[in-house]
């Protein structure tokens, strides 16, 4: 199960209810964070997480509100004794992180490895892999290099054993795994193809448009997504081009095809987001505004 926890759902100013952009995903074992925005280090301690599992961080661009908190991070991750690589992804990530790294009387003990992330064009690139998902990214238009990321678990096949046998008289064993692994299997004579035993149960899918205004690369990662996050800065009376209003959001949630649309990313100028909440569901049902400390599972 895929476990997302909001950290933080405020833009360029934080308000004491919201915070600099940062979400945790958590699964399998495996702990991600997309943005780490100035004070997520608290968020992630008031939400009971734990900093030393953080493996890798993914940063949308590198506007303030999105990466500062990168600094306080890494210098608590140090003073806990951590000896795990870091990695960190993001455009232009070895400048910036070497950059950082620069800065004052500081540095970890444990190894920061950067990973750059293509910024230019409209291919989506996958960007890390485990055995159970999948990490992509696309460049978006910002007023710098940025980037949306998509969560995919990986497809599944469950064998039905029962039907596997009563067909076939095929059991449980490491023929079973075979089938899975090549597609079909020859067996007394007799090909098993995988899909005349099996069910597939797709993978859940999640995309994080980070800052953006409206971009069509954002609805071809979002394609079928289960869940599609997406900065809405400003309601629509707002003329913005740098980012996302709640009804372009809610366009693009329908155009793509998603399940669910999560808005985030609000300007400080809204204290009660229920009216952006409210334009985005006039065109796409099931909107909904996140808040700091928001759990999602899918
Ligand atoms: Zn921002």
């Amino acid at each position: 199960m895929l476990e997302i926890i909001f950290l933080g759902t405020g833009s360029g100013i934080p308000t004491p209810d919201r915070n600099h952009a940062a979400i945790w995903l958590r699964y399998e074992g495996e702990n991600i964070l997309w943005d780490c925005g100035e004070g997520t280090q608290v968020q992630i301690m008031k939400a009971r997480l734990s900093f030393m599992k953080l493996r890798r961080i993914f940063i949308t661009h590198w506007h303030a509100d999105h990466w500062a908190g990168l600094i306080g991070l890494i210098q608590t991750m140090n003073l806990e004794r951590r000896k795990r690589n870091l990695y960190i992804y993001g455009p232009d990530a070895e400048r910036f992180i070497s950059d950082i790294l620069d800065l004052g009387y500081w540095g970890p003990d444990f190894k920061i490895i950067p990973k750059n992330i293509p910024y230019e064009g409209n291919e989506i690139t996958k960007i890390y892999g485990t055995k159970f998902f999948e990490i992509f990214s696309i460049p978006v238009k910002h007023s710098v290099p940025a980037v949306a990321y998509c969560f995919k678990e990986r497809d599944k096949w469950n064998v039905d054993i029962k039907k596997a046998e009563k067909l076939y008289g095929l059991k449980q064993g490491p023929l079973v795994g075979k089938l899975k692994k090549e597609g079909k299997i020859v067996f007394k004579g007799k090909e098993i193809k995988l899909e005349d035993v099996a069910k597939l149960t797709k993978g859940v899918k999640v995309v994080y448009s980070g800052d953006t205004k409206p971009c069509k690369n954002l609805i071809k990662i979002a394609e079928n997504a289960d869940l599609l996050i997406h900065d809405t800065t400003f309601s629509e009376e707002i003329e913005d081009t740098l980012h996302t209003g709640a009804k372009e959001a809610a366009e693009i949630a329908k155009k793509a095809n998603v399940k669910k649309l999560i808005l985030t990313h609000f300007s400080r100028r809204y204290k009660d987001v229920k009216e952006i909440e409210k334009e985005a569901k006039e065109i796409f049902p099931n909107s909904k505004a996140a808040k700091d400390f928001m759990k999602i599972k899918l």
